[in-house]
């Protein structure tokens, strides 16, 4: 029990949806210790910063105090992953401790990974390793500054307990806030065990959480599963419009609510290449970058699949409407993405800058050109100042005469840099930051954080994190 404090924990998942969720318990520390908070965060839910910091506080980070009537969980749900359907993975080693209120009124999950074993845990040890916790601490905050919905990373609090993976690590547990943590996955969960009333419970509870103006509609899970498609599609394209790869579309890690979550081996692109796969583990390249709108579309088929029996009675009469709706995510995808691209170029609502983009993307990628750093040259180059893009284009044929007739169109500059992004969490920026951190020193961290927390504007002293790496940084590869 959290003393003296005020803080109310709902356990409206777990009381409303008692089929998808296990009560449990969070591991008991070793030797706690809170390496980052994230105050913004903190006080969006209503808690103290101040109080979070004190021994009382970490231990709520850590879920071994909660408050009295919180019911921690931990979720059960099933996922394709790579493609191959698993019917029950569930939180292995995480735990949902219940929904806080936001400032704003909304209901707000917190949510623990590394908090220890749980009965979905099979072979795993329940933990998680200071570097990749702090990973999704600095990539989930660039995501939000980046204006790309995202669950959000409230602390990282080191265990004091070492984690064996290739080497014995350090231990940490990550707090996180977020809309909610259901999945495709939830839905394929309990499509497998044949409950249709406890699916239109689960749907209904996402209709209130996520999509509320479908309750009021003729169809309301016709509009969730709309509104589930429109959601990710607009989120894809804001992956694909800065180069995000997420590096692990499993369908248990896309959420109904159309934030970006689990963030395993993800990382950013710095040359343009659709091909780019990151992920130690995603050997066939399943979601390499360019593959990311395609496999949203069909993990969002899953979606549709398990939700066939609210869409209609008559199956086939189902399959019709799920197919309407799926079909609607090519055409709010390539809306969301043209939109972007105009006015990543300068040229916000202008149709006429559309084969521009696409030749651009061409440019791009046989120019082997830094994707962040070329849309900023280019910013210059409508200011006036063309010799850093023509130098960062030199290996891309028809460069000069592409530049000629969008600097016809009078991209607007200033707008360019309000959306192109100066500061990304470049790959080996996170390494080094997480290295240190693992080895003691979060200064690293630290100035990473404050750089990918104000993307856009140029501050002096902060020339290194605009820059790509270095050539002797080689080919990345990122593990989970
Ligand atoms: P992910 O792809 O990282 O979201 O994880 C897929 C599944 O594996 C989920 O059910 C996780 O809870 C589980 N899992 C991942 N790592 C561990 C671990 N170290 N211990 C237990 N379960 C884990
Ligand atoms: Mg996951
Ligand atoms: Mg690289």
């Amino acid at each position: 029990i959290v003393p003296d404090r005020d803080i109310r924990l709902d356990n409206r998942f777990a009381s409303e949806l008692p089929e998808l969720g296990v009560a449990w318990k969070a591991q008991e520390p070793v030797e706690a210790r809170l390496l980052v908070l994230d105050e913004d965060v903190a006080a969006e839910v209503g808690l103290d910063p101040a109080w979070l910091r004190t021994g009382d506080g970490v231990r709520l980070l850590l879920g071994v105090d909660v408050p009295a009537g919180a019911t921690p969980v931990a979720q059960a749900y099933s996922g394709h992953q790579f493609g191959r359907y698993s019917p029950r993975l569930g939180d292995g080693r995480a735990l949902l401790l219940g929904e806080l209120t936001g400032t704003d009124g909304r209901l707000l999950d917190l949510h623990l990974k590394g908090s220890g074993r749980t009965p979905f845990a099979r072979g795993g040890d329940g933990l998680a390793a200071v570097g990749p916790m702090l990973r999704e601490y600095v990539v989930s905050r660039a995501m939000a500054a980046l204006g790309i919905p995202t669950t959000r990373a409230l602390a990282v609090v080191a265990t004091g307990r070492a984690v064996r993976r290739e080497t014995l690590l350090p231990g940490a547990v990550l707090a996180r806030v977020a809309a909610s943590h259901l999945r495709v996955g939830s839905f394929q969960y309990a499509r497998s065990i044949d409950d249709t009333e406890l699916l239109r419970r689960l749907a209904d509870h996402a209709i209130a959480r996520h999509h509320p103006t479908a309750a009021g509609e003729s169809e309301p899970y016709a509009a969730l599963l709309r509104g589930v498609v429109e959601a990710q599609a607009s989120l894809i394209a804001k992956w694909m419009l800065v180069g995000f790869v997420h590096g692990v579309m499993n369908t248990d890690n896309m959420t109904i609510s159309g934030e970006t979550i689990d963030y395993g081996p993800c990382a950013f692109l710095d040359v343009y290449d659709p091909a780019t796969v990151y992920s130690s583990i995603d050997e066939g390249g399943r979601y390499a970058f360019g593959n990311q709108p395609i496999v949203a579309q069909w993990n969002l088929a899953r979606l549709a699949e398990a939700m066939l029996p609210l869409l209609h009675e008559d199956e086939q009469q189902a399959v019709t409407v799920a197919q309407d709706l799926l079909d609607g995510f090519r055409v709010a995808f390539a809306a969301a993405w043209s939109a972007g691209l105009r006015a990543k170029l300068g040229r916000a609502g202008d149709e006429q800058a559309d084969p521009l983009g696409d030749e651009l993307l061409t440019l791009l990628q046989t120019g082997r050109v830094d994707l962040t750093s070329g849309f900023r040259a280019l910013a210059d180059a409508a200011r006036g100042d063309t010799a850093p893009a023509r130098r960062l284009f030199s290996g891309a044929d028809g460069f000069e005469a592409w530049l000629t007739r969008w600097l016809a169109l009078a991209p607007d500059a200033d707008a360019m840099d309000r959306i192109n992004p100066l500061y990304i969490p470049r790959n080996h920026l996170v390494e080094e930051a997480l290295a240190a951190a693992t080895g003691g020193d979060l200064e690293p961290l630290h100035e990473l954080v404050a750089a990918v927390s104000a993307p856009y504007e140029p501050r002096p002293g902060r020339e290194r994190y605009a820059a790509p790496a270095p050539e002797d940084f080689g080919t990345y590869r990122t593990f989970c």
